[in-house]
């Protein structure tokens, strides 16, 4: 098998495709050879190799003797001796792995300089002073890879302080004042430097120094910060570096050199132009080190005209060649331009779209099918909200979960109500809680964003914050929250009330101040991209949504239909939750009674506005589903108010809580078992449906409503409560001499739902899959407490995801899976959808797709998300 990979003369032995043994860079280094774009020669080392080295400690004689070859080959096409005093061949080692990893080494150059070789370098730039600087820099760099002299690890680089303190002797801050004695003289003291820390002479044979190089490239594969680096981003570890030696070509040879880095459009919008910076008589590693400002690309045009129309040829070659936009590092010797590397750009989310549609349209690159698979469904994201000014300079003070993306700034308040206050007074708030409650609903709705400490991706800040598309930060672990003290404190900062914060929901930072945001934009291009992904989509995209505000932005992010309206969420808002607590602490079916009927036309009125926002397209209304207890009054004043209001001895009312307080709510007392122990709740919800239905059906619009009842583990509780249902529906229809076509179902969120699937589709006209529950009950693990260890597991690799955010596919997926095969099995036309988180998640969206599913539903924000995801799904299938 072959091990080093030759690029030349226009000829290379590898392409792009090899990435897995050259390296993204090597691979398109070959490419660009045998493209015709200028690449100074070298050749490629097998990341194959790597691991090899790694395990055995050494290079095999096979491989030296393909190098010794490769180099042989490297010296007829540069035309230069490796080692010749007179004409010195110099190269760069650089490493690359098929993925991009900043984690890894990165770069020697001038490699092959020795005591006589500068000698020689000196004579083909003649100028004695750049041969020593490069020296100088060679001794350097190479001293601080191979032998880790100066390294980030160390306090004071003693190469650093050695020209300091010649700057300082010469009386100047730039390097260019140094004469080239200065520099000789600065090569010995390096040279000095190496030997006393590691105890032997600089190497002066140029073989010595390239094994060196190779090895501690191989040898970077295995530091801590690549580790690291790989187990955050899941990349491989027996993946391995290349090694690319590339003959040396100097950007700082005057002033008809430079170096620059460009994109071929605009990395931020997309515009078709090239974009990037240049630096006239300067090498790579003075940009990136900063010490040089470098110009915009354009005064390329004005400084080296010609150089710059072939770099604008260059461009266009390739980018008809990769069909995509690149990223390009390049150098001119003496006007002579070249290109060092290649690769796909990054680029935000507006960009990518622009630039995909735009090589669909204009440009004709590509087809619409490779369009919609280049964009990262998540980074549409960016796209819908506000996001952090990316050039800002800002303070992360801990990160938490990024539970509902967009960013925010604003006050910090501690209590719903004074969050509430101030959001009136026109103030910005992000309301900071240990965790949220229904009782902070108010404050919810007026804050800018939500942060918690507790919590994680369902708990209720985040379903609550995601459903009104704000931003929110949960399970922030490392904030201390002193509700009480009005503070909260966060590795050694602490906040008080009424100071900015700035919240990042899209990447779960939390930030000191307030940061300046982007406003997101909608797009022509945007438009376009999502009618292609509706083209190619199978699944039906629904949107999670509780008003009728939501119902219409969830209709204008194009969703189809509402697959969950959570009721209860309904009697959250002002006012409302005090009839809703006089229902619930009523000690008789009368007071019950009593309070439902309030609760009837405010529910009534809403069903209305949904459907008239939803008009021709199906809507899941859910009956009542949380437990009791999260409605009820917690603090005295609450208490007391609630018994004046209603007309009992205080004692009664915290009696009555007592009773009602469970000790694990979550598998307690709610979902169906409320309406089958209180069928007046579902007799009032039911009429409050078709009431609105025939209402809205009255008045022209095309009303679909589903009926949906929640956590059902057994046949008869759903076939009772569609019973009840049913019956509502008669009696309404026969008072309004109205008739609407409906649906009643439910939703499959437990295990035994699923598992007897085939005996609740009997008496179902859907499912829709609660895969939050089902998540919960399978694993068994709470909603509400995931937070405090499952960063854990995730940072172990017990988990590779989040349940409650990628629907994990081999245990609640299977479950999914079953339910879907024995429900079809009784009823094959039965109508299935997800209403849980995972509807608006890639992967997850793409599983549904798998299985066969009618539809998904999420967030209104998120229903973009999951149209791009069904239709990528749809693509692979
Ligand atoms: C679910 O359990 O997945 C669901 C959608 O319902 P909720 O989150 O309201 O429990
Ligand atoms: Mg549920």
């Amino acid at each position: 098998m072959k091990n080093v990979f030759f690029f030349g003369n226009g000829k290379a032995d590898g392409d792009a495709g090899m990435a897995e043994l050259l390296g993204g860079k090597g691979a398109n280094l070959a490419e660009m050879t045998n493209l015709g774009v200028r690449v100074p020669p070298g050749f490629t080392i097998s990341a194959k190799l790597c691991t090899k080295y790694i395990e055995s400690g050494k290079i095999a004689d096979e491989v030296r003797r393909e190098v010794e070859a490769a180099m042989e080959k490297l010296e007829i096409a540069a035309g230069r001796g490796f080692g010749n005093p007179a004409d010195p061949l110099l190269v760069s080692v650089r490493s690359g792995s098929e993925v991009s990893m900043p984690g890894m080494m990165d770069t020697i150059l001038d490699l092959g300089l020795n005591d006589s070789t500068v000698q020689g370098l000196a004579a083909q730039s003649c100028n004695d002073w750049f041969a020593w600087d490069s020296y100088r820099r060679f001794l350097q760099m190479y001293a601080e890879v191979v032998f880790g002299i100066g390294d980030s690890s160390a306090e004071v680089n003693p190469f650093e302080a050695a020209l300091d303190c010649l700057k300082r002797e010469r009386g100047t801050e730039s390097d260019a004042d140094l004469k080239a004695g200065d520099l000789k003289g600065l090569v010995e003291e390096f040279q000095a430097i190496v030997e006393r820390e590691t105890g032997a002479p600089f190497p002066e044979d140029p073989w010595l120094q390239l094994w060196g190089a190779i090895e501690a490239v191989f040898g970077s594969w295995n530091t801590r910060r690549a580790i690291d680096y790989r187990q955050l981003n899941r990349i491989p570890e027996d993946l391995g570096t290349a090694v690319s030696v590339v003959s040396m070509v100097y950007g700082n040879m005057g002033n008809d050199s430079g170096t620059g880095v460009v994109f071929t459009r605009h990395p931020s919008t997309g515009e078709n132009e090239l974009f990037g910076e240049f630096l006239m008589n300067a090498q790579g590693e003075d940009v990136v080190a900063g010490i040089r400002n470098p110009e915009p690309i354009a005064r390329m045009a004005d400084l080296l005209p010609e150089t710059y129309r072939e770099l604008q040829r260059t461009r266009e070659l390739l980018e008809q060649h990769y069909r995509d936009m690149q990223d390009i590092e390049f150098t001119v010797e003496r006007g002579t331009l070249y290109l060092l590397q290649t690769r796909t750009a990054k680029r935000s989310a507006a960009a990518a779209i622009r630039v995909a549609v735009e090589m669909v349209e204009t440009e004709g690159l590509i087809d619409r099918q490779t369009a919609l698979a280049r964009i990262a469904p998540a980074q549409l994201d960016q796209l819908l909200h506000p996001t952090i000014d990316p050039t800002a300079n800002a303070v992360v003070l801990t990160t938490g979960l990024p539970a509902s993306p967009g960013a925010a700034v604003g006050q910090v308040v501690f209590d719903a109500t004074l969050a509430a206050e101030m959001a009136k007074a026109g103030e910005d708030v992000v309301l900071v809680r240990r965790e949220t409650s229904p009782d902070d609903f108010h404050g919810m709705v007026a804050a800018k964003a939500i942060l918690t400490s507790r919590g994680g991706m369902t708990s209720h800040a985040a379903v609550v914050a995601r459903g009104m598309g704000k931003c929110c930060v949960a399970g922030a672990r490392e904030l201390n929250v002193d509700e009480q003290g009005r503070c909260f404190s966060v590795n050694g900062t602490t906040i008080r009330e009424g100071e900015w914060i700035s919240v990042d929901g899209s990447t779960g930072r939390v930030l000191a101040g307030r940061v300046p945001l982007v406003q997101p934009e909608s797009s022509p291009e945007f438009e376009k991209l999502m009618s292609w992904a509706d083209d190619a989509r199978l699944l039906r995209v629904r949107a999670n949504a509780d008003t009728p505000a939501d119902a219409e932005r969830a209709r204008a992010f194009g969703a189809e239909g509402i697959g969950l309206c959570r009721t209860e969420h309904m009697f959250f808002q002002d006012g409302r939750i005090s009839v809703m607590r006089e229902m619930i602490l009523a000690t008789g079916l009368d007071g019950r009674k009593a309070a439902l009927g309030k609760l009837l036309p405010m529910q009534r009125q809403d069903f209305v506005g949904i459907f008239r926002a939803m008009d021709g397209l199906p809507v899941t209304i859910r009956l009542l589903d949380p437990p009791l207890h999260e409605f009820l009054p917690r603090e005295t004043a609450e208490l007391e108010e609630i018994a004046a209001q209603l007309g009992v001895p205080l004692s009664t009312i915290e009696n009555r809580v007592d009773v009602l307080t469970e000790t694990n709510p979550m598998l307690g007392h709610r979902g169906c078992r409320l309406g089958i122990t209180y069928p007046e709740i579902t007799e009032m919800q039911s009429r409050a449906i078709f009431e609105a239905a025939c209402e809205a059906s009255a008045s022209g619009v095309e009303v679909h409503p589903e009926v949906m009842v929640p956590l059902v583990a057994h046949r008869e509780e759903l076939r009772l409560q569609s019973d009840l249902v049913r019956q509502t529906a008669e009696q309404v229809f026969s008072e309004t001499k109205c008739r609407v076509d409906y649906l009643v179902g439910t939703m499959i969120e437990l295990p035994r739902a699923a598992l007897t699937a085939d005996e609740i589709a009997e008496v179902s006209d859907f499912f829709s899959f609660g895969t939050n529950d089902l998540t919960q009950t399978t694993c068994g693990v709470s909603r509400d407490d995931s937070g405090r260890f499952l960063s854990k597991y995730l940072e172990l690799g017990i988990l590779d995801d989040d349940p409650f955010q990628t629907m994990d596919e081999r245990g609640v997926g299977k479950l999914v899976q079953i339910a879907v095969e024995l429900g079809k099995g009784k009823k094959p036309g039965l109508k299935i959808g997800i209403c849980g988180e995972h509807g608006g998640d890639p992967r997850s969206v793409a599983f549904c797709h798998r299985l066969g599913l009618n539809y998904v539903s999420c967030s209104p924000f998120r229903v973009p998300i999951a149209r791009l995801a069904a239709a990528q799904a749809a693509q692979a299938s």
